[in-house]
C-alpha cells in the first residue's frame, strides 16, 4: 500500500511508529493509531519529497494484502483524513511534479495493460523516456529558430550574423522533413500497441477457419465442409512470437454467391488490403490456386498450402509452407515465418510512433512547419513556428512561454 503526499509521513508514523531511514526497509508492526490494536506484520518503507516515485513524500506498507487487513489499514487512513487515490493519480501527480513527461505517463499505462514481449518492450522504452527525449529534441530545436527568427525581427538593426533567416528556412526543412519521416512509419508503433493486423485470406475451403482454430490453439471459428461457411470477419487476439497479433479470418473469396456472401466477400477484401500482413491459403491439391495471391504482391503476402495431409506429393509454388491444418504438420514452420517477417518489421532501435494523439500533434507541427516555409513575412513565419512548437510541446506536456525568453536571452548578447 502506497501512500502519498505532505502527510505521509505522519501515517507512517502513526501506524508504524519511528520511520525507517529513507530508501530501507524495515520490519514493523502496523497498528491502528486509535485502538492500538495490531493490524499486521509486515514491511515499511519511506521515500522522502522529492526522491519517490510521485516527487511528493511517500510511505509504502508491504502487507498480507488480504482484505480485512487492507480494509484495517484504509479505515485507519481515512479517520486520519487521507483518501484512496483516483486512477492514474500516482502518475498524475509524478507528472505534475516533474517526475515524467506524458509520453512516459502513457508508457505506464501501456505497461500495465501490455500482453506480450513486443508491447512491454515498446512500453518500457517508452518509459525510459526515449520517445520523449526524441520530441522534446525536435521542441529545442524549433525553439532555437524562434528565438533567432524573433531576435531578427525586434532587433533588425543589430549586429545579428547575415544569412540569419536563410538558415532558419534550412533548419526548419530539416526538421519538417524528419517530422514527416518519423510519421511516415506505417503506423508501427500503434500497431505494436494494438495488434498487427494479419489477414487469412484464400479460396472457399482451403481450410481458413481451421488454420485460425491452430494459431489460435483454440475454437474460435466455425469450420465446416460447405462452401461459403464464414460469411462475416473473426477475430482473434493472439502473442506470436511475443508479437500481439489480431488474427482476422475472412469469408472464402469466390464469385457467384449469395447476397450475404457478396457482403462477406467485400469486407474480406477490404480487410486483406488493410492488413499488414496475409496468409493466403489454398488447398495443396489445387496448386493452381495459389494465383489468387498476386491480388497482393510483395513480401507481406505468405502463400500457404494447406492439407498437405493429402497431397503430400503435390508441387507447390516457390516459397509457400506447407501445412495441415487438421494434423498441425508444418504449421509451428509457418508460425517461424510469420515471425520472422513480423520481428523484420518491427524490431526497430529508433523509438516509434505509439499514439494517435502523438501523430495529431506531429501532423499539425509539420504543417506548421511547412506553411512557415511559405509565409511571406517574418512574423507569419515565427506565429507558425510557434504553432509547430506548440503542437510539439502538447506531446511531452511541455509548453512554457518561459523557455522561449530563455532562449532568446541566452543566444544573443544584445545587451541594450
Ligand atoms: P475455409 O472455408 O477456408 O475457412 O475452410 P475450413 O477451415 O472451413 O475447412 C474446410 C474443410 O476442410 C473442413 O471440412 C476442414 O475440416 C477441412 N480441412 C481444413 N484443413 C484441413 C487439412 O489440413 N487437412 C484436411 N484433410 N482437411 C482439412
Amino acid at each position: 500500500m502506497r501512500v502519498s503526499g505532505p502527510r505521509a509521513g505522519e501515517a507512517l508514523v502513526a501506524l508504524a511508529g519511528r520511520p525507517p531511514p529513507p530508501r530501507r526497509a524495515r520490519h514493523v508492526r502496523l497498528k491502528d493509531p486509535d485502538s492500538g490494536e495490531d493490524i499486521d506484520d509486515g514491511l515499511a518503507l519511506w521515500f522522502p519529497a522529492p526522491n519517490s516515485a510521485t516527487g511528493e513524500d511517500v510511505a509504502e506498507f508491504q502487507v498480507h494484502g488480504s482484505r480485512a487487513v487492507l480494509a484495517a489499514l484504509i479505515a485507519a487512513l481515512g479517520r486520519m483524513g487521507l483518501r484512496l487515490a483516483e486512477p492514474g493519480e500516482f502518475t498524475r501527480r509524478a507528472f505534475l511534479n516533474g517526475k515524467l513527461d506524458l509520453t512516459q505517463a502513457e508508457a505506464i499505462a501501456d505497461l500495465v495493460a501490455a500482453e506480450t514481449e513486443g508491447q512491454r518492450r515498446q512500453a518500457l522504452r517508452q518509459l525510459d523516456g526515449a520517445l520523449g527525449a526524441l520530441y522534446r529534441g525536435w521542441s529545442t530545436r524549433l525553439l532555437r529558430l524562434l528565438a533567432h527568427l524573433e531576435a531578427a525581427i525586434d532587433f533588425p538593426d543589430e549586429d545579428l550574423p547575415p544569412r540569419l533567416e536563410q538558415e532558419v528556412a534550412g533548419e526548419t526543412r530539416a526538421l519538417a522533413g524528419e517530422i514527416a519521416a518519423h510519421l511516415a512509419d506505417n503506423r508501427r508503433g500503434e500497431r505494436l500497441r494494438d495488434g498487427i493486423a494479419v489477414a487469412i485470406v484464400g479460396p472457399p475451403n482451403a481450410g481458413k477457419s481451421s488454420l485460425l482454430n491452430r494459431l489460435a490453439q483454440r475454437e474460435a471459428a466455425i469450420t465446416s465442409s460447405i462452401a461459403g461457411t464464414t460469411r462475416d470477419v473473426i477475430e482473434v487476439a493472439i502473442d506470436l512470437g511475443g508479437y500481439p497479433v489480431v488474427l482476422a479470418d475472412t469469408a472464402g473469396l469466390r464469385a457467384g454467391a449469395d447476397e450475404i456472401e457478396q457482403e462477406g466477400l467485400r469486407r474480406a477484401l477490404a480487410r486483406a488490403e488493410a492488413a499488414e500482413l496475409r496468409l493466403f491459403v489454398f488447398d495443396a491439391g489445387r496448386p493452381g490456386d495459389a494465383s489468387g495471391a498476386q491480388a497482393w504482391p510483395g513480401p507481406n503476402t505468405l502463400l500457404v498450402a494447406n492439407k498437405i495431409d493429402l497431397a503430400s506429393g503435390a508441387r507447390l509454388p516457390p516459397g509457400a509452407a506447407a501445412v495441415s491444418a487438421l494434423t498441425g504438420d508444418g504449421v509451428a514452420a509457418l508460425v517461424a515465418a510469420l515471425t520472422a517477417r513480423i520481428a523484420a518489421e518491427y524490431r526497430v532501435a529508433t523509438p516509434l510512433l505509439t499514439r494517435a494523439r502523438h501523430r495529431e500533434a506531429l501532423e499539425a507541427a509539420r504543417e506548421a512547419l511547412r506553411r512557415s516555409l511559405s509565409a511571406p513575412l517574418a512574423e507569419l513565419r515565427a506565429e507558425d513556428l510557434r504553432l509547430a512548437w506548440r503542437s510539439l510541446g502538447r506531446i511531452t506536456g511541455h509548453v512554457d512561454v518561459e523557455d522561449l525568453l530563455d532562449v532568446i536571452f541566452a543566444d544573443f548578447c544584445i545587451g541594450k
